[in-house]
């Protein structure tokens, strides 16, 4: 695929105004057989200043649900629907969504992750291909067409609501630990949820 290194994107060029507003385009973080895989939307400016997804405020959260769920980030991979961060963190549009898209979906063949969780509105109506009430459908487990693959996809919103609203951060803690059960990774981790071994 043209721009397209092993999981690496390069020089892509097709959103004028996503060449403009970034400083580099931001790949996937995480192993590149990783069972669990986290979906996001764009990256903001820490990720765009930071050249990883999720290294922001957003991130923190993340970091601190995978903790509590027994996982460290570095078990998991972590990519974005979009890889360059748009203007104003405006949501991307339609068009660079889906110029984006050959590479998520080649993203997706290569790791074949046991299960994705969307994290917020704009991946779940991007995976599903319709539109979502993230606030009411998150915890829900679909199946998604990507490409010629079909994956388990576990619906979550966005680490950011729980900024906005302290109520969503124990709704978003579950799922996030559901993540982790239902990837098969809850057992295999060092943390708490592997205490019952001993
Ligand atoms: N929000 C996203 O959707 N993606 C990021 O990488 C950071 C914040």
């Amino acid at each position: 695929m043209e721009h397209m290194e092993g999981l690496c994107v390069t020089g892509c060029e097709q959103c004028p105004e996503l060449v403009d507003s970034r400083s580099r385009i931001v790949n996937g973080v995480g192993p590149d057989d990783a069972d669990l895989l986290f979906l996001g939307e764009a990256p903001g400016a820490k990720e765009d200043e930071g050249g990883e997804p999720f290294v922001g405020r957003s991130g923190s959260v993340l970091d601190d649900a995978l903790r509590e769920a027994g996982l460290a980030r570095a078990d998991v991979r972590i990519t974005n629907c979009v890889r360059c961060r748009p203007p104003d963190n405006r949501d991307p549009t339609s068009d660079e969504l889906s110029n984006c898209r050959g590479y998520l979906a080649r993203e997706l063949e290569l790791v074949d992750p046991e299960l994705i969780v969307t994290l917020g509105k704009v991946p779940s109506q991007h995976l599903l291909d319709r539109g979502v009430a993230i606030t009411n459908e998150s915890g829900s487990v679909v199946d998604a067409r990507v490409g010629d693959a079909s994956y388990r996809v576990l619906l979550s919103v966005h680490p950011a609501a729980t900024l906005y609203d302290r109520s969503q951060r124990e709704g978003f803690f579950e799922t996030i630990a559901r993540a982790a059960d239902l990837s098969g990774l809850a057992d295999s981790s060092d943390g708490q949820a592997s205490l019952g071994d001993f």
